[in-house]
């Protein structure tokens, strides 16, 4: 049922109107066209005043034509850079491919590319369907800034799909984690090096103390910390009287990651406070983390939805947060689902044909099947 010329070409043009994180405006503007023309206005929010960028997520709001639960499909507007110019090349070999100076941008508009396809499909074959929300967000690669500012009191529908992640079509993310982004602070006292360095407590020296007797890396199958940026100090020449360790903490459950944190920061504290040091440490927590059960309706949906197109499925875990781990959080029971993009987030980045055909197929499968439940 699907339309494989037009969902490429869609895809394509869509990949080629410029979105990177903050500057979604030219292609918030492209969907909004796209709507308007098949009678559908969107609702713009105010995430990208809040944001200081130039477009807010959009939602779009589907009549059913049928009495059932409706349907939250969402997918992210903005691209990583290099994201500006982008030229889709369709290869022989039926896989799309940039042209190497950017990325291509399938992460999300592959996503989204579905989504719309879909709806092109239900709507020119008149298929019954559930009211869909259809939610296209911004600032997803910032941290799900989007996600985060939207206001999800208006929404009707009970469980969503967010089409965002990697793996072949039929990939189901039912578990991933929750996390903590943690800011270290190290002040010591400056002196000279050379001339009285005992005056001085060298900040950098008791955050070495302490990062060698705190967890870093894999902890166990759920959890995981890290380091990733440390800078201070002033001059070769002096004690170094502060300095700033960024890490994070995840983990699968809840329970675990508010563990981790605890002991990260009383074993850091402990250390600096024992070897005369003073510390400030800020913990923010960054997204929750999605634990559905097999057996949830939303994911027994999906399993339907690929059974009845034959597309094999999987259920996976995963180490990473996404638009969808906010929805979850807002009491709105949703699973990523993977869309086939490849070697995301570089020039690299790919597309099969047949995996763009097979998203929209599932989504089309996804709200028919939604229809008669
Ligand atoms: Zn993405």
């Amino acid at each position: 049922m699907i339309n494989r010329q037009r969902l490429v070409d869609s895809f394509i043009k869509m990949t080629e109107v410029d979105s990177i994180s903050g500057k979604e405006g030219k292609f918030r503007d492209y969907l909004k066209a796209w709507f308007a023309t098949r009678g559908l206005l969107g609702e713009e929010d105010d995430a990208g005043e809040i944001l200081q960028g130039e477009s807010g997520n959009l939602l779009f709001r589907i009549p059913g034509t049928v009495a059932a639960s409706p349907i939250l499909l969402a997918a992210h507007m903005d691209t990583v850079v290099p994201g500006m110019g982008i030229k889709a090349l369709l290869g022989p070999d039926d896989v799309i491919r940039s042209d190497g100076n950017t990325i291509l941008g399938s992460d999300d508009k592959a996503g989204i590319a579905a989504i719309l396809e879909a709806y092109e499909t239900i709507m020119e074959k008149n298929l019954e369907h559930p009211p869909l929300e259809l939610l296209f967000t911004v600032s997803e690669e910032q941290g799900l800034l989007g996600a985060k500012n939207f206001d999800y009191s208006c929404i009707k529908a009970r469980m969503g799909y967010v089409l965002d992640s990697g793996g072949a079509p039929g990939t189901i993310v039912i578990k991933s984690p929750c996390q903590n982004e943690i800011e270290y602070r190290v002040f010591g006292r400056a002196a000279h090096a050379g001339i009285n360095p005992e005056d001085g407590i060298n900040s950098i020296a008791l955050m070495a103390k302490a990062l060698a007797v705190m967890p870093c890396g894999r902890v166990d199958a759920e959890t995981t910390c890290n380091f990733g940026i440390i800078e201070g100090g002033i001059a070769r020449n002096i004690v170094a009287p502060n300095c700033r360790l960024k890490g994070e903490a995840r983990s699968l459950s809840r329970q675990k990651l508010d563990q981790l944190t605890a002991q990260l920061c009383a074993v850091f504290e402990r250390e600096i406070v024992e070897n005369g040091g003073k510390c400030e440490i800020d913990v923010k927590f960054l997204y929750p983390e999605i634990s559905l059960e097999p057996d949830a309706e939303v994911i027994t949906l999906v399993l339907r939805a690929a059974a009845k197109i034959s597309l094999p499925t999987e259920l996976i875990s995963t180490g990473g947060g996404s638009d969808a781990s906010i929805i979850n959080g807002n009491n709105i029971p949703c699973a990523n689902l993977g869309i086939g993009m490849n070697a995301v987030h570089t020039t690299q980045e790919h597309i099969r044909v047949e995996d763009l055909v097979n998203n929209a197929r599932l989504v089309l499968s996804i709200i028919t099947e939604a229809a008669r439940s």
